[in-house]
């Protein structure tokens, strides 16, 4: 229409894309590139010290006298090959880089102490990493104690899903002393061996891509980023844009400290040079012209602005029948949290059964205890709902679910559980009664008080306690008793409620096994009435 009016169309909003120009790489020009590896396992199982073994021998093996930095990745060469670890040990780390979009681990080093087996984190990481799909080699650690029982690690792996090779499964698992430093070689020789059936390659030849490890601000300096290139090179004097920040590279160090001018695939660096501190998990793309640079970081700190007031929305229960009929999921992804495990096999078997054509449920993660921030960036990564069973979620991780629109329910009979799930796949989800909460209190002290029972001696530690309601006793995260407010005082005199901040004495209808370091939580159920269309 443009053209019969004699005008011509010029294209007047911003492509990022059309400034980044991502080509097709020519499969001609891929090469290969090492390997990017992240240490995972239970506390105390020796990821630190792998880390620090694999470090201190490789690499001042190569580079006498070289001092190791910690940058948060540093790359090990062996006559095989190299082989790029990341730093930050633990699944935190490394769901928190996939929430934000990056896929940087291609293998993961899960460490078993042999001494304690398969533990609560152990089954953890291997249900992160399961969900990124990325492959497993098992360090099985501390064989070097007295007490080291290497099949017995072997046998609770293969109760989990990982069949150790000579088992006849395809878990590869290699013992290991971080501490006396041995079969250090060997472990580095399987994740060569396993990163060549990964076939993983690169081109060098274009301008560089990859993501952000670590970030900070530098007194003397400025903000420091250590960047993992995973594409093309990156070279001093090179345009970028880094999340929402962008720059020109004016230095760049290796893991050892040294000044390089160029880093290719799989290698981390630091750079120095941008306008401010990049967030852990960014991505970072290498420009031709500076200008071109400035004006996507500008355009992302636009479109940032714009998704913190639209909020992503994720999938909820109520939601699931919804996009199930458009064909968005075929597939329920659950968390389940319960005080024991003997209610989490019962649900996971309950609820696994309920899988038709239609849909499959899939128990991604279960594990007894309170539900913790870990818990909520699974789910956040994988769109999962998350079923506390007798468990509380402490408020900051409550603020976390709401911050990432995660849906948490919470259960004290199985049967509501199975009902509630039904219900979401047949599209009959009547969530009729929303809890609200009001506030919750510290219990200080228990008084005994003749033909009345025990009475709480509280503080108020966020929002009220009001008379009359519903309250709910929690002991380490895990619910005790749910019941009713029976008395509610300040001093001597009845009070309506309570604020946080003040002490009171709290009464619970039929209930006198409270203890010190209780927490009572004060709630009221809302009746959300089925919308009419
Ligand atoms: P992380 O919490 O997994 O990072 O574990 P650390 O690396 O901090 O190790 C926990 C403890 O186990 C430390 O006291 C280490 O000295 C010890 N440890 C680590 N590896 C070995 C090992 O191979 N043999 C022995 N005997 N102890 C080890």
């Amino acid at each position: 229409m443009a053209t019969e009016f004699n005008y011509e169309v010029e294209r007047a909003s911003f492509e990022e894309e059309t400034v980044l120009r991502i080509e097709e790489d020519n499969p001609a020009e891929l090469t290969e590139r090492p390997p990017v590896v992240t240490i995972m396992g239970h506390v105390d199982h020796g990821k630190t010290s792998l880390l620090d073994t694999i470090r201190k021998t490789r690499i001042t093996e190569f580079e006498a006298g070289g001092i190791t930095q910690h940058i948060g990745a540093y790359n090990v060469t062996t006559d095989k090959g190299q082989v790029a670890f990341l730093d930050t040990p633990g699944h935190e780390a490394f769901t928190a880089m996939r929430a934000r979009g990056a896929k940087i681990t291609d293998i993961v080093v899960l460490v078993v102490a042999a001494d304690d087996g398969v533990m609560p984190q152990t089954l953890e990481a291997i249900n992160h990493a399961k969900a990124a799909g990325v492959p497993i080699i098992v360090a099985i650690n501390k064989i070097d104690k007295a007490n080291a029982d290497p099949d017995r690690v072997k046998r609770e792996l293969a109760e989990n899903g990982l069949t150790p090779e000579d088992w006849g499964g395809d878990t590869i698992t290699v013992n290991v002393s971080a501490k006396q430093n041995q079969g250090i070689n060997e472990l580095l020789e399987m994740i060569l061996l396993q990163a060549e059936v990964l076939e993983l390659k690169a081109n060098q030849k274009k301008m560089a891509t990859g993501h952000v490890v670590e970030a900070k601000i530098d007194s003397g300096r400025g903000p420091v980023a250590t960047v993992l290139v995973q594409e093309g090179t990156l070279k001093v004097g090179d345009p970028v844009v880094c999340g929402v920040q962008h720059g020109k590279i004016r230095a760049m160090l290796n893991d050892r400290g040294v000044p390089v001018e160029s880093a290719g695939p799989s290698i981390p660096v630091e750079i120095i040079g941008l306008s401010g501190v990049p967030m852990a998990g960014d991505e970072f793309v290498a420009l031709a012209d500076e200008k071109d640079a400035k004006q996507v970081s500008l355009h992302r700190i636009q479109k940032q602005r714009s998704k913190e007031l639209a909020k992503t929305s994720r999938l909820s229960l109520d939601k699931f029948y919804e996009r199930m009929q458009q064909g968005d999921v075929k597939e329920l992804k659950l968390i389940i949290k319960a005080d024991v495990h003997g209610s989490i096999e019962a649900l996971a078997d309950s609820l696994t059964k309920l899988s038709n054509a239609e849909v499959k449920i899939n128990v991604i993660h279960s594990a007894t205890g309170t539900i913790a921030e870990s818990d909520i960036s699974l789910a956040a990564v994988s769109d999962a709902i998350i079923i506390g069973f007798n468990v509380r979620p402490i408020p900051k991780v409550q603020a976390l679910a709401n911050e990432e629109n995660v849906d948490m329910r919470f259960y004290n009979v199985i049967y509501n559980v199975i009902k509630d799930v039904k219900d979401a796949m047949a599209g009959m989800m009547a969530s009729t009664f929303e809890e609200r909460i009001l506030g919750r209190a510290e219990v200080r002290e228990v008084f005994q008080v003749p033909k009345v029972g025990a009475i709480a001696g509280c503080y108020v530690t966020d929002g009220k306690i009001e008379r009359g309601q519903l309250l709910r006793l929690i002991r380490d995260g895990v619910v005790h008793y749910e019941g009713k407010n029976a008395s509610l005082r300040r001093f001597k005199d009845d009070v309506k409620e309570v604020q946080s901040g003040y002490e009171c004495g709290i009464g619970i209808e039929n209930y006198n096994d409270i203890k010190v370091g209780d927490i009572i939580e004060c709630y009221y159920l809302e009746e959300i009435r089925p919308e009419i269309e």
